[in-house]
């Protein structure tokens, strides 16, 4: 597929032929399960101000929150108990978390026999070596866009040299790889989206996100039109067709437009899903964008609710880790109780 191809089809007259040809591809390549994620939102903590995201350095309305080292590792272990196989730990660029701290978290999650995904942002090489030793197996950093005008526009103080540069130093150092783009950013064209999904590809990733921009009442872009879930579901579809066996996340933030987003992700090229896990208060504070859902929900009942779906769509829940190729995941001793 050239540009011209994937700008035809993420134009097409027909999405629903576009859908039904991704789930084809999904489901020879990857196949009916779906891989569960626990999503732990650890800390809403940034030095940046990107001015699409609700957690901005520069909102100062956000009630600011950072777990603790312990209840980190224990909201991992209660994810781990619930039957996840990976837990993703993000948060806000938050440097609180050393490599001291987080490797020692690390340690301690790796022993609940979970793949560990990272997803904290821009360090150093030493950071993310350090990291990868201690165990995380995989790395989760959207590019956002690869029109690296509008990246400089939308995130002030930030170069997108450097974020290439940090995503070219997680794959060298043997994570999996996970990157992704918001569509529907202000000046964003579809032009730049094909683009996008050119990139994805050329740089060999492991898992792509995509999901809709969502305008945040308390940023700059409050009163922008963000993303539709149609163009968001496009995108990830033609991602699908492009990179036929990686792993594809339906969106929380597709949810957020839509009651069903995530199934109708799931039944469009998509095979994961990472349910919050986050515990009380926590989940409604990590507001990236307005209409987040479950935010008064428990990790228990997103569970279920989402395993209910996935199984009424004639859909597996994954048993195993569930990362692209079957990479094992790194393994570190129990320790004696
Ligand atoms: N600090 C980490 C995690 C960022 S939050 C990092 O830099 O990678 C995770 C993702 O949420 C971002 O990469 C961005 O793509 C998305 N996001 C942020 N604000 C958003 C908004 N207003 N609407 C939709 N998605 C948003």
């Amino acid at each position: 597929m050239n540009k011209d191809d994937i700008l035809n089809l993420l134009q097409t007259d027909d999405p629903q032929a576009l859908f039904k040809k991704a789930d084809e591809v999904r489901a020879k390549y990857v196949g009916d399960e779906v891989h569960l994620r626990g999503l732990i939102e650890f800390s809403n903590i940034c030095r940046n101000n990107c001015l699409y995201c609700g957690i901005r350095k520069g909102n100062s309305m956000v009630h600011r929150y950072r777990m603790s080292e312990e209840e980190l590792i224990k909201t991992a272990q209660n994810a781990a108990n619930m039957g996840f196989k990976t837990v993703v730990l993000q948060s806000g660029e938050d440097l609180y978390f050393d490599v001291l701290r987080l490797c020692h978290i690390l340690e301690e999650i790796k022993k609940f026999d979970v793949a560990v995904t990272l997803s904290i942002g821009e360090r150093t090489y030493e950071e993310y070596k350090a990291f990868r030793e201690a165990g995380a197996d995989r790395y989760l950093m959207r590019i956002e866009t690869t029109d690296q005008n509008l990246y400089h526009a939308l995130d002030p103080d930030m170069s997108w040299q450097h974020r290439y540069d940090c995503l070219m130093m997680i794959k060298e150092l043997g994570y999996e790889l996970g990157s992704g783009i918001m569509v529907g950013l202000p000046n964003q064209t579809m032009e730049s989206i094909a683009d996008d999904l050119l990139f994805l590809k050329k740089i060999g990733i492991d898992m792509a996100g995509i999901g809709p921009f969502i305008p945040h009442p308390q940023t700059p872009l409050a009163g922008e039109a963000g993303g539709t879930l149609d163009l968001a579901l496009r995108t990830m579809a033609v991602m699908r067709l492009l990179l036929p066996d990686i792993n594809i996340p339906a969106t929380t933030a597709m949810e957020s437009l839509a009651p069903n987003g995530r199934i109708l992700a799931l039944q469009a090229g998509a095979n994961v899903v990472m349910p919050n896990v986050t515990e009380g208060e926590y989940r409604k504070f990590y507001e990236l964008y307005p209409g987040k859902i479950c935010v008064n929900e428990t990790p228990v009942a997103c569970r279920t609710c989402i395993g209910t779906k996935i199984l009424a769509i004639g859909r597996k829940i994954g048993t195993g880790y569930g990362g692209h190729r079957n990479i094992q995941p790194i393994k570190k001793e129990k320790s004696p109780e």
